[in-house]
């Protein structure tokens, strides 16, 4: 059967999105991008966040349509929305045939390994590979541990063996992902292990919860050269107070604490965070404290989110819910504080020497990404150059110009 996919949400989330795609192939259907004239259309859904359910229903209805006017005959709903809307999904989405919940496994299971790669739904160069699954930290706002259980590890050996069949088939990026990476046992090893790797060229860690990160860790990340000088570190908050309701298990000192570390032992580091503004209890003073936090600590790269109220979750029924228009107005100060952030910091970039891995050609050159950007999250690079460069080939890249997150260079 023809199958069309849709993976929405995280790439935690297209891992498993790569796992099912590997079983539909095991089982004989192979795959189109036009939803036309798809005989089978599954979308695996995200719904972390009410606005992520709403465009998972969105999506679903929409695709709907290739059932009257096309060749569908299966419209399946799986993922995250079917597991945590698992009596309701019937009738939110009466268009769908089926609904199938979070794998309860990893995919690819151990076995296959050893024998072939999975799908990917990446480019070539690059994959997600999930260490872990589910989360046993439990913070006040999260719905995860309810959708995907408590924190179920991988065995290092089978992490190694999918890497190295990774690389095999020309991947050089390999990128950990997880609820908390870095809850893993022994993750330093972990990493060590896979620069070890032929073939590999980059290791990315995504996901890091400041609690959780040690000494160790820290020196590794150091110490091989293979690891990219990125960490992504969702801090969430600053203030003390919040950060407790939160159930966040760190205080400001400690964190602060930890990013002079961080940044005295790697001082190339660009480090990536996320916060959340809203969250119930947020008045003026701690929001502020927040975005004072962010002007003086200048990360380099930061997202940000207005607190979503999800229900079944303890912040849920929190006292002193924020309203709409206030967290929307706190998420733009946020966003024009980090813009004047990234522009400093891209300017600092100028005259330096970046590893960057080109992703395809654009006009006057290729679209490049370099070692301090993830995939899809971050900033891009102009590469300008009159040789032919390949999508995949990673090339030292100096730095001209610089705008508010992209860059502009050409070769060395
Ligand atoms: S660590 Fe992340 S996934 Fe786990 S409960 Fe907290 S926010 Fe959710």
């Amino acid at each position: 059967m023809k199958a069309y996919i849709v993976s929405l949400g995280c790439p935690k989330n297209l891992v498993d999105t790569e796992g099912l795609m590997t079983q539909l192939a095991k089982m004989g259907h192979f795959f189109t991008s036009e939803p036309k004239e798809a005989e089978l259309i599954l979308v695996n859904t995200c719904a972390f966040l009410q606005s992520a359910k709403q465009e998972a229903i969105d999506t679903i209805k929409k695709l709907a349509q290739w059932k009257k006017k096309g060749q569908c005959r299966y419209l399946i709903a799986a993922g995250c929305l079917p597991q945590r809307y698992k009596h309701k999904c019937p009738e939110l989405l009466p268009e769908a045939d089926a609904f199938i919940g979070v794998p309860q496994k990893f995919s690819p299971e151990p076995k296959t390994q050893n024998l072939e790669p999975r799908i990917k739904a990446t480019p070539p160069w690059f994959a997600y590979v999930k260490i872990a699954e589910g989360c046993n930290n439990n913070c006040a706002y999260c719905v995860v541990p309810m959708i995907r259980g408590k924190l179920r590890t991988r065995k290092i050996k089978d992490i190694m063996s999918e890497v190295k069949l990774l690389a095999n088939s020309g991947v050089k990026e390999i990128i950990y992902v997880a609820q908390d990476t870095t809850v893993y046992p022994n993750f330093p090893s972990l990493l060590r292990k896979t620069c070890r790797i032929r073939g590999v060229k980059w290791v990315r860690v995504m996901y890091a919860h400041p609690a959780h990160i040690s000494n160790k860790l820290i020196r590794v990340m150091a110490a091989e050269k293979k690891i990219v000088k990125y960490l992504d570190l969702p801090i969430q908050h600053v203030n003390d107070r919040i950060l407790k309701l939160m159930k966040r298990r760190y205080l400001r000192l400690e964190l602060e604490k930890l990013i002079s570390r961080i940044r005295r032992e790697i001082p190339s580091l660009a480090l990536r965070t996320s916060v959340i503004v809203g969250f119930p209890g947020e008045g003026e003073a701690e929001f502020n404290e927040l975005l004072a936090f962010i002007k003086q600590v200048k990360f380099s790269r930061l997202g940000v989110f207005t607190y979503s109220r999800e229900p079944g979750t303890p912040a849920y029924k929190m006292r002193g819910q924020v309203s709409g228009r206030t967290k929307q107005a706190r998420l733009d100060r946020i966003m024009r504080a980090q813009a004047r952030v990234s522009w400093e910091q891209n300017q600092k970039m100028i005259g330096t020497t970046i590893e960057t891995i080109i992703e395809r050609s654009a006009q006057g050159g290729y679209i490049g990404r370099t070692a301090m950007d993830a995939p899809d999250i971050d900033g891009t690079i102009l590469v300008r150059s009159t040789k032919t460069l390949k999508p995949g080939q990673i090339v030292s890249v100096r730095v001209k110009k610089a705008k508010t997150y992209d860059l502009i260079g050409c070769l060395t």
